[in-house]
């Protein structure tokens, strides 16, 4: 049996042209979500709101839809036809089911009649509706309580059916994913850079994961806690490239060229050549970390100052004014921590250098690079990356 979902979305600012294109974007999501256990499904938009019917178990559905960006709302609801006693019937039975085996419950029918042929008016429907659950609830169990009720019995009439819902429970909000483009998120196997592709998908943009790997100064167990991480984010977004760069090669001739205390400065220069390069041939238009102001040595406003001058794209580091705590609560809620703590280092901890630069200048750096010649180990980086497909839906 399919039963219905009406799905609330936000951010009302949206007007015209790009209502629509969210509106799209959030069904297709949807369906997507969705489709793969669900035998009949059927997602639909009318008159500013979403409706979902499938035959996939409530707890699944509801499971599923809370990862969906753009979805403030979820309302198990109930599909009537235009007739009062229908409506009557339909609105105590789900109050019945709302019910907490024991304790006096408040409250409050909140009904709105969008069709005018429909008998009676907003308040007429709310007052015919309170007396007749009123009197068939135990005595006592029940009362109105119009300004706190605990429990709100929504009544929706429109043009072809009446909607009752008496529960909306809260989705993630943010935009569907793929509204506002692509970027190439850094990912390494920290806590820090899942959180921040997490984030900038809540704002709608899709996110191509890209890792450095560097076999055999980092093991193959990193590179699959990568992966783990990669299909956490993947349950937010649907299908995922993550992009596996080789990158010893150019780590091993960057350690014999460059000043250590210099080389993670120009590692992470490299790493923004790269991945901006992986990131336009994949339609994207911006390169995203998980840095936080002066979290580490490379994360000094110097060290971002001449990491920018790379990529002519826009660097997002979305956590950069949040604490590691508050960094590691979103982790924990998102499902990412248990994997990010297990403990495989990354590249960025075999190279470190002893005394890392904090406050290397551009000079500094140009001079610390002028005997690298790797443009070519780029080009091959490039050309042989490795992309591993994800895809939580099929
Ligand atoms: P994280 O917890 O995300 O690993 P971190 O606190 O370890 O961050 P750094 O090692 O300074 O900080 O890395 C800063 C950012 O650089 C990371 O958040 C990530 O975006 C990127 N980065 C670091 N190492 C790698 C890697 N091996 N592959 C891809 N991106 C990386
Ligand atoms: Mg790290």
């Amino acid at each position: 049996m399919k039963r219905l979902y009406l799905i609330r979305y936000g951010e009302i600012g949206l007007k015209g042209k790009n209502r629509f294109m969210f509106e799209d974007k959030l069904i297709s999501n949807i369906i997507k979500a969705l489709k793969k256990e669900s035998d009949e499904l059927d997602v639909y938009k009318t008159y500013g709101r979403i409706y979902v019917e499938t035959d996939l178990a409530r707890d699944k559905v509801i499971a599923k839809l809370q990862k969906v960006f753009g979805i403030v709302g979820i309302a198990p609801a109930r599909e009537v036809e235009l007739d009062v006693d229908e409506v009557k019937k339909n609105c105590l039975e789900m109050v019945q089911e709302a019910l907490p085996k024991s304790g006096v419950t408040t409250f409050k029918v909140n009904a709105r009649r969008n069709n005018k042929s429909f008998p009676l008016n907003s308040m007429e429907l709310n007052r015919e509706l309170g007396a007749h659950i009123l009197i068939n609830t135990e005595d006592g169990r029940l009362q109105v309580d119009v300004h706190n009720p605990e429990l709100m019995v929504n009544v929706e009439v429109r043009k072809k059916a009446v909607y009752i819902y008496t529960q909306d429970i809260p989705g993630c909000g943010g935009l569907p994913v793929g509204v506002t483009g692509t970027a190439g998120l850094l990912l390494s196997g920290g806590i820090d850079s899942p959180v921040a592709g997490w984030m900038l998908m809540k704002r709608g943009v899709k996110i191509i994961p890209i890792y450095f790997h560097s076999f055999p100064f980092t093991s193959d167990r990193a590179k699959e806690k990568v992966i783990d991480l990669t299909e956490t984010l993947a349950t937010y977004q649907g299908e995922t490239k993550l992009h596996v760069v080789h990158f010893t090669d150019i780590q091993t001739e960057m350690n014999d060229k460059c000043p250590a205390e210099l080389t993670t400065i120009i590692m992470r220069r490299i790493m923004m050549r790269i991945a901006e390069q992986i990131t336009l041939n994949n339609g994207g238009k911006s390169l995203l970390t998980g840095e936080s102001m002066g979290q580490v040595a490379s994360q000094t406003m110097e060290s971002m100052y001449v990491t920018n001058m790379v990529p002519e794209m826009p660097i997002f580091r979305p956590l950069i004014g949040l604490d590691k705590v508050e960094i590691i609560e979103i982790a924990k809620r998102i499902g990412t921590y248990e994997t990010s703590i297990q403990p495989y280092e990354d590249c960025c901890t075999v190279f470190v250098p002893e005394k890392p630069a904090t406050k290397a200048t551009p000079d500094d750096v140009k001079e610390g690079e002028k005997d690298l010649h790797i443009d070519d180990l780029i080009e091959k980086a490039i050309d042989e990356v490795e992309i591993i497909t994800i895809n939580p839906y099929k």
